[in-house]
């Protein structure tokens, strides 16, 4: 028994320091999930352990604090919180218990803004005050930062007392621009938009509230129903008709079905809203209802927050290592505990570099709050510092290489280390499945594992060596799941590749700060291999998507004599090294029938057909009557015979380039 009292305490004492950190500091030291489940559990200890209770339990306690700095005020009608609800079960449960209590009913569902709770007074027409939510009771007065948002009457129609309730928020665009300024002039950043807006109407100086650019949706009239308004979503209509801004974005429902379906629609959107939201709010809208069921010591019966899924969780550190890219740099990972996030299992992170560990102060062993970085890549946010067992060390960069050993080298203006051993296998490996890779040369069947395999067995070791293995199908089909028709499969895709464009191939070479764009870019622009080998500073700076970092590093690419060996080799083994546009030209050929023959010695048979189709001629096999031209290369034999036989234009391979350099498609 003595367990469960001190489970009650413990939680009493951690939800009482969250809740501070959270409403007076603003800086939530664990994500709203974890706060919410441990309430939770308290919450349903209490119910089943009645002999605990307190009136004091942060159970019964509507979240905030009321500062000093501001002149408090009590609120006439409490401002409460919501109840929670995190799956369609939730909300069905909610809704037997109100059937049961009421019977039929009726919902309007909101979008629940992520702000700060405001209640607005209006006397004889004119905005009076502006009042926070404070712990519910009572509140602060911060008319003067109130009065400063510009979408908020000061004046409106309706003459009596009004109480006008909503949400301060900060829109996303201006929350990103205040953050870039604060941190350009090194100050704190705000952690999100409702830290923005909570940290802006607490700000003594009005005039600093002004420059934030808030705005505010107001959702609530308590009064509603002694002025003679019979349902919400007519409170919501009134307080449109007086000026207020209401969110456009809600619904009446009928069922559940249909709040779920709203549900679903809105959580599609809402990376797209301009501001934060962080659930939905569902409420009876019959208020004759909504008196019938009334409230807990911190809830309205009437109305339940369904809250999104978790964007940001704690888990544990249960490692830090590191890999090594293709370009030699040192890139530390964090293993966690596996844990769901926004909808996907995340065990992994990537720790940036020795300086992110260092500011963060991360751990192995500690617990952390991780979030995804632009709902997509699962990032480190904070350690959650006073769960920190003791005894955890600091992390230690590793002064070696994790892959083959050699020193590690910081350059004096990054903040990476880099393994210069131009042998290291993981620089290798990872070179070579960045030019197989699928926006670079696409070389289906060699993947990371394979290279890796034919690295170790000594048949991969530059990018060069992967159109050499098509000569080592003994020892390749040898090798452990590499089967005779793989092996096929994989020569078929190395022979494909080598009729890529151009940038496909530039991007494949891995010249560091050349994306897949920028080598796009550069292929139109030099249109073969060789005029980019030859490009001058001067020249890459003028085209406008290349800056000087870029350009630096094409030339000093190409300044390596290694570099230049492996340009010469590809040529070699047939790697197109041309730029072939897909728009078309108008030509001598255009709509005319073309057949190519012989041996051509600047092109491969296939270029001069790629070329050919965007000169928009027809290119056919075989000579007969409607044939236009022949271009004819060395060792032409009988379809050259044929076309003398019927006076078919007759042109050389050098004709053909003279045409594609007139048009323009090469130089
Ligand atoms: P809440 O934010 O869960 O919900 C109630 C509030 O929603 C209302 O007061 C109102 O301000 C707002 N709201 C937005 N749109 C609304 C709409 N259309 N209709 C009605 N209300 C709307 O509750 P709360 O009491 O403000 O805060 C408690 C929450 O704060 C917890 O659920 C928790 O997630 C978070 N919290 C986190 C920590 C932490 O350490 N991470 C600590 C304390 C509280």
């Amino acid at each position: 028994m003595s367990e469960i009292k001190d489970r009650i305490q413990k939680l009493r004492d951690l939800l009482n320091k969250y809740n501070y950190q959270y409403f007076v500091l603003d800086d939530a030291s664990v994500p709203d999930y974890e706060y919410d489940m441990l309430l939770k559990e308290l919450k349903e200890l209490e119910q089943d352990y009645p002999q605990y209770y307190d009136i004091n339990s942060p159970t019964n306690r509507v979240g905030g604090y009321v500062s000093s700095g501001f002149e408090k005020v009590v609120h006439q009608v409490s401002m409460l919180s919501l109840g929670n609800s995190y799956n369609k079960e939730d909300i069905l449960a909610f809704h037997n218990r109100i059937k049961n209590e009421v019977g039929s009913v009726e919902y309007v569902v909101e979008l629940k803004i992520d702000g700060l709770a405001m209640s607005l007074i209006y006397e004889n027409g004119r905005f009076v005050k502006a009042i926070t939510r404070g712990d519910g009771v009572t509140g602060e007065d911060v008319t003067s930062n109130v009065r400063t948002i510009r979408s908020i009457p000061l004046e409106i129609e309706y003459p009596g007392r009004l109480d006008v309730r909503g949400e301060i928020y900060m829109p996303k665009d201006v929350f990103e621009k205040i953050n870039k300024e604060r941190k350009e002039n090194g100050e704190a950043l705000f952690a999100n938009p409702r830290n923005g807006a909570a940290g802006s109407i607490r700000q003594l100086d009005s005039a600093v509230a002004a420059k934030r650019g808030l705005q505010g949706y107001w959702y609530h009239l308590p009064e509603a129903l002694e002025i003679g308004i019979d349902s919400h979503e007519n409170a919501l209509k009134f307080l449109e008709k007086q000026g207020f801004k209401v969110n456009p974005l809600r619904k009446v429902c009928q069922d559940i079905d249909e709040v779920w379906s709203f549900i679903s629609e809105i959580s599609e959107k809402r990376n797209d809203l301009p501001y934060e939201i962080d659930g939905m709010v569902i409420k009876t809208n019959d208020l004759k209802t909504q008196v019938d069921l009334g409230y807990t010591a911190k809830y309205p019966k009437w109305a339940i927050a369904y809250k999104f899924p978790a964007q940001q969780v704690v888990t544990k550190v249960l490692d830090i290592f590191c890999t090594v890219g293709r370009t030699g740099k040192v890139t530390p990972n964090a293993r966690f505990k596996p844990v769901s996030v926004a909808q996907t299992t995340v065990e992994y992170a990537t720790l940036h570099n020795a300086d992110f560990i260092k500011e963060k102060d991360i751990r192995i062993g500690d617990e952390v709050i991780i979030h995804k970085a632009g709902d997509i890549i699962p990032e480190v946010v904070k350690v959650v510092l006073d769960r920190r067992e003791e005894g955890l060390k600091p992390f230690k960069f590793p002064e070696n290489c994790p892959v083959c050993g050699e020193t590690i080298h910081r350059y004096l203006d990054g903040a990476d280390y880099y393994c210069q051993n131009i042998d290291c296998p993981a620089v290798i490996v990872t070179s070579i499945t960045h030019f197989g890779s699928r926006d670079a040369m696409n070389i289906e069947g060699l993947g990371e594992k394979t290279v890796e395999t034919f690295h170790k067995e000594g048949l991969l070791n530059n990018v060069e060596d992967i159109f050499l293995l098509k000569d080592y199908k003994d020892r390749i089909t040898k090798i452990d799941k590499m089967g005779e028709k793989s092996f096929h499969n994989l020569v078929d895709a190395i022979e494909n590749s080598k009729k890529n464009n151009l940038d496909k191939l530039i991007f494949g070479l891995g010249i560091k700060h050349i994306g897949a764009k920028a080598a796009l870019t550069l292929a139109k622009h030099f249109t073969n291999m060789d005029n980019l080998m030859k490009a001058t500073m001067e020249e890459l700076t003028s085209i406008n998507e290349i800056g000087e970092v870029m350009a630096d590093s094409v030339i000093s690419f190409f300044q390596d004599e290694n570099n230049v060996d492996l340009i010469n080799n590809l040529k070699q083994y047939g790697v197109n090294m041309n730029y072939i546009s897909s728009e078309t030209y108008t030509s001598i050929f255009t709509d005319k029938t073309v057949v190519l023959t012989g041996t051509l010695t600047n092109l491969t048979r296939n270029q001069a057909t790629e070329y050919l189709n965007k000169l928009q001629a027809k290119v056919t096999n075989s000579v007969s009557k409607s044939t236009d031209y022949l271009i004819y290369g060395a060792d032409a034999g009988s379809k050259y015979d044929k076309a003398v036989q019927l006076n078919v234009k007759m042109l050389t391979e050098q004709d053909l380039l003279d045409e594609l350099i007139k048009v323009g498609l090469c130089q």
